[in-house]
């Protein structure tokens, strides 16, 4: 009943597509779905995310070897790792095998890891991302904004994005106070020499902001839902994709 759909993600300054976020969806047999903001958190609570998080990456490796095998070699698949199983002893094993049994090659997958998970347990985060950085892979903080983080510890973890949490994309162009904490974040990446994409964007006129804002990357509605692979390859066709 588990499956994936994948949301494309664009550059701001042409549109053009240069990967994908995997997103987990599960179908009950009589038809409907149920939201991973509810199975998600039971399956952090139960353990089971790490047996289910680690088909999600082969499924996503998977699927980046089709898109591969379809022309799109340029393409990176982007996989949401969650904090019970980033800490699990053998995540790494994990990753490594994934990563070799599918031939997916790390340089086009990346992990998307959430701004708290990022700023708990400094020292040994540190090392962790380092581990993971090791096998080729990048790494995305997701949410970014909606949490605390200390601005020095940032600057000591090996990652490779900021991801701009959704709130701040729609309050772009509905609360007075505007844009300011996406300019921060745009800001912010810049200075650390991060890549930055902004999540949400459904409007064009959040999109124009952004790009005024110096966002390079973004994804939402506005460009794509999230996709089968088959409408995926129909879109990606439309987009005239890396
Ligand atoms: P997330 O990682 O922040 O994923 C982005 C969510 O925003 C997705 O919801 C996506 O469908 C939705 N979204 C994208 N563009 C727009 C837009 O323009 N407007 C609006 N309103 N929403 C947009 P989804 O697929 O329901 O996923 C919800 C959350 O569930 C994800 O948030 C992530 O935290 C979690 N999740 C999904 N798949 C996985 C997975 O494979 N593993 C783990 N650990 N968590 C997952
Ligand atoms: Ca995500
Ligand atoms: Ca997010």
């Amino acid at each position: 009943q588990l499956f994936l759909h994948s949301q494309p993600q664009v550059d701001l300054a042409t549109n053009r597509p240069f990967g994908a976020e995997a997103l987990l969806r599960w179908r009950l047999d009589d038809g409907r779905l149920v939201p991973p903001d509810r199975f998600i958190p039971i399956a952090e609570y139960s353990g089971l995310i790490v047996e289910i998080g680690e088909w999600v990456l082969r499924q996503a490796c998977a699927e980046l070897m089709r898109l591969r095998a379809a022309g799109h070699r340029d393409f990176t698949m982007s996989v949401n790792v969650s904090q019970v199983q980033f800490r699990h002893p053998r995540f790494l094993d994990m990753l490594r095998a994934a990563l070799d049994d599918t031939g997916a090659p790390p340089e086009y997958i990346e992990l998307e890891i959430t701004e708290s998970m990022a700023m708990e347990e400094p020292a040994a985060l540190v090392e962790k991302l380092a581990q993971v950085k090791r096998t080729g892979v990048s790494i995305a903080i997701d949410d970014f904004g909606t949490g605390f983080s200390s601005l020095s510890h940032l600057q000591r973890l090996q990652v490779d994005r900021l991801k701009i949490d959704r709130a701040f994309v729609t309050e772009i162009t509905g609360s007075a106070r505007g844009g300011s904490i996406a300019q921060m974040v745009v800001q912010l990446g810049r200075n650390l020499g991060l890549s930055v994409i902004a999540e949400g964007v459904e409007d064009e006129r959040q999109a124009q902001i952004l790009r005024q804002l110096g966002c390079p990357l973004a994804q939402g509605y506005l460009y794509a839902r999230p996709l089968s692979p088959e409408s995926l390859l129909e879109w990606l066709a439309r987009n005239r994709a890396t």
